[in-house]
């Protein structure tokens, strides 16, 4: 099964590289109600790192995932423990 199964996060890109590459190249896990917030908001989404970026791109199916999300996404508790 290659899909992610993540309960209340979800992976957004890091767009903060400008390197005059529209694709981002790294995957965050971003909370799910981060995102609808920042959705209707427009505002910034702060990842499990700590990262923060605005949700205006698109994932690129190969990218890497973010190991500092990654490591911290899998210390976290089955079910988000809220
Ligand atoms: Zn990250």
């Amino acid at each position: 099964m290659a899909t992610q199964v993540l309960p209340d996060t979800d992976t957004r890109p890091d767009a903060t590289d400008s390197t005059g590459d529209d694709s981002p190249k790294m995957f965050h896990y971003v909370k799910k109600s981060k995102i609808a917030e920042s959705a209707v908001l427009g505002n910034m989404v702060v990842a499990l790192c700590g990262e923060t970026f605005p949700v205006t791109r698109s994932p690129k199916p190969g990218s890497p995932v973010c190991p500092d999300c990654k490591k911290i996404y899998e210390s976290l508790p089955p079910g988000g423990g809220s």
